[in-house]
């Protein structure tokens, strides 16, 4: 079955062809654009490379579109990607409006170039469906819970690819299987011993997520995209009290409040310099203390969370960074790992500096016993491997 996964981003448009069955995913083709202001555009010059390179003919060849939708009012899972789905992004704009607009727009472009290949949709939320309400809900009123105010989580796809790897990688099939299967059958008994992760995906929005054999237990994303750890150019955690402040002292209204919040803060805020942690890095080496700050809060949130999950999961088997920051910046992550020698974990220093640039590999201590993984991130295989089972149950999968 030819699925094409497609990652809208606010400016960007990225693509992966699949090839998959039963047994296996082969990645015929992928690309991208960057600075995207027309997404048809995009999905005509897509089509047309593909089928000069001989993987599709017209596009309306293809079995399905996948889309890693964000956030849908009263709504997750995977499910066809209709009317439903437009609605569901739409109630929720305001909360997601890096993401919900653009995938909403990619949608309905699809729908119009190929009117007659199935689109379907994995939200983010999805794999956060099994975290208990005390860990999801906040502490507000009733009718604010009524309108869904709480916890959702992202990064899903991401987080669920280190459940599913991770096991792989140290030994577990058990786990990675019943990781793959959860949208379907759930989480299956598991009797064996644990495998308790902390994932950091750390890239241009960042979250961390504890993963217990397999399944979410928690999220340092809340509400919405913009909170948890600090992003690229938007804020992370921010007391609820401190914009009404804001907004009487600089005497700014709350929609420059929430500009503000969105791309002027993070570690662009911080640092004052970018919001590229490359960029930030050099300026703190030629000595700018901000942009020091920005990566030192940035640890800082990051050990915040994942102490978080290594006391709520009673313990940790492994630590994995994944995403553009933490595949390949070797600062971050051996300063996340610093000091841990007593809890059982020991960076590998060496291995640290060595693994970089979409490497697969693990930078702990031989004798560590809690092992520190670099996964390199792929969502999209995950929503291929959904969109298949979708496509041939046509069932959605499990959701609340
Ligand atoms: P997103 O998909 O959310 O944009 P990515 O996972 O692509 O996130 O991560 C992008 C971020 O990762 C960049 O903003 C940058 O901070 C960091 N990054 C990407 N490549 C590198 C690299 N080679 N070295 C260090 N940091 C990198």
């Amino acid at each position: 079955m030819k699925i094409l996964v497609a990652n809208l981003g606010s400016t960007s448009f990225k693509y992966r062809l699949f090839d998959i069955d039963d047994t296996q995913a082969s990645l015929l083709a992928n690309g991208g654009f960057e600075r995207v202001t027309d997404y048809t555009q995009c999905i005509e010059s897509m089509l047309q490379g593909l089928s000069d390179d001989g993987h599709l003919d017209t596009g309306e060849d293809l079995d399905a579109v996948g889309f890693k939708t964000v956030l849908g009012k009263d709504l997750s899972g995977c499910v066809e990607a209709n009317d439903r789905v437009l609605e569901a992004l739409d109630g929720f704009k305001e909360v997601a409006p890096a993401h919900n607009p653009a995938y909403a727009e990619g949608i309905r472009c699809f729908s119009d170039k190929l009117p007659n290949v199935t689109r379907v949709a994995l939200f983010e939320t999805a794999f956060y469906q099994w975290v208990e309400p005390a860990a999801r809900e906040y502490a507000i009123p009733k009718n604010w819970r009524d309108i869904g105010i709480r916890r959702y989580g992202f990064h899903g796809a991401s987080h669920k690819f280190v459940a599913e790897r991770s096991a792989e990688l140290l030994g577990s099939e058990a786990i990675a299987k019943r990781a793959r299967g959860l949208y379907v059958d759930g989480p299956t008994s598991y009797h064996g011993p644990p495998l308790r992760v902390i994932s950091c995906h750390l890239g241009g929005s960042s979250s961390v997520t504890g993963i217990k054999n397999g399944v979410a237990m928690g999220t340092s994303m809340g509400f919405s995209p913009q909170s948890g750890l600090p992003q690229n150019n938007r804020v992370g955690d921010l007391d609820s009290m401190a914009i009404p402040y804001v907004s009487k002292i600089l005497d700014i209204d709350i929609e420059e409040a929430e500009r503000q919040l969105n791309k002027e803060s993070g570690l662009l805020g911080l640092s004052g310099v970018g919001n590229d942690i490359r960029d930030i890095s050099k300026a703190a080496s030629g000595g700018s203390k901000e942009a020091q700050l920005a990566i030192d809060h940035l640890v800082e949130s990051i050990r915040h969370w994942a102490g978080s999950f290594f006391f709520k999961m009673g313990g940790a088997e492994a630590i994995v960074f994944t995403a553009g920051i933490g595949e390949n910046n070797t600062e971050v992550r051996s300063k996340v790992c610093a000091g841990l020698e007593e809890l059982g974990l020991e960076l590998d220093q060496e291995k640290n500096e060595k693994t970089r640039l979409g490497t697969e590999g693990v930078i702990s201590a031989e004798s560590s016993r809690i092992k520190v993984l670099v996964i390199p991130a792929n969502e999209e295989l995950v929503i291929a491997r959904e969109v298949y089972r979708f496509m041939n149950t046509r069932q959605i999968s499990l959701n609340n």
